[in-house]
């Protein structure tokens, strides 16, 4: 379970999460959304130790300021929104380095990386240098590598963001096909949450303003409330309206 408890990160004045408090049960699939700039991010970068913050945050009972890097990457592997590396890595290379929390030799560890690269279906990838992926194998091979850390959670910051509509459905296929893992993923695609489902929380001004499920009732006025916009209903689905 992760369990945030009155979480405040400042960034000089500004307050970028304010006195938000959650618990993450171990297997949930959470999908947060929030205008930019409501803290969403920063909130990801707290779970994972990254920013100074005001607050307690325990990952299986275990407060994360007393974790060290590697203890961390055990509990909660992560994609982070915007990914890029100047090297020329490959794919296979790339993925392995999920393996680091784990063992010193991971280079022994062929099978496990080679079925994270089988999971996300660019095993005919495989070879290839990771700076010459197009923006949807890209992200297919980021969440390999998270895959092969093999955490309890994964965090994912809006993985679909700049990605064309087929490599859309692919990425949220793999997402929502992972068994036993919770999810924790940054999204303001509609798409997603039609897709993944589970809890919807709502973050505003760094504050969260809503906890959920699809299924109720008053999502829908939620979110219209949350982006200051209107949202349409079409049987089970919500989307953005295109007028
Ligand atoms: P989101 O992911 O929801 O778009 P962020 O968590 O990235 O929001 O940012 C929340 C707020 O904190 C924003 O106002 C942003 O400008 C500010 N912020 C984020 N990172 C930094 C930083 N490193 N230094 C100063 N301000 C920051
Ligand atoms: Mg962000």
């Amino acid at each position: 379970m992760i369990e945030i408890r009155d979480l405040t990160v400042r960034y000089g004045k500004k307050i970028a999460v304010e006195n938000l408090s959650l618990k993450v049960k171990d297997g949930e699939r959470v999908i947060l959304m929030g205008p930019n700039g409501s803290g969403k991010t920063t909130l990801l970068r707290a779970l994972l130790g990254l920013v100074k913050f005001e607050g307690r945050i325990f990952l299986n009972g275990r407060e994360v300021g007393a974790l060290s890097r590697t203890e961390i990457a055990r509990e909660i592997s992560y994609v982070p929104q915007i990914f890029s590396t100047p090297y020329a890595f490959t794919v296979k290379d790339f993925v392995s380095m999920g393996l680091y929390s784990h063992s010193r030799e991971w280079w022994h560890e062929d099978r496990r990386v080679n079925d994270a690269i089988e999971m996300v279906g660019i095993t005919n990838l495989t070879l290839k240098e990771i700076n010459t992926l197009s923006g949807g194998e890209l992200q297919k091979a980021i969440i390999a590598r998270a895959l092969v850390q093999d955490a309890s959670y994964i965090l994912m910051d809006e993985p679909t963001a700049h990605l064309d509509i087929r490599s859309v459905q692919e990425v949220l296929d793999i997402i929502s096909n992972l068994k036993n893992k919770g999810i924790i993923m940054v999204s303001h695609d509609l798409n997603a949450l039609n897709k993944i489902g589970g809890t919807v929380i709502l973050m505003k001004n760094g504050k969260l303003i809503f906890r959920g499920t699809k299924e109720d009732s008053d999502l829908k006025r939620w979110i219209s409330e949350t982006f200051e916009t209107n949202i349409r209903e079409i049987d089970d689905f919500l989307y953005f309206p295109l007028t």
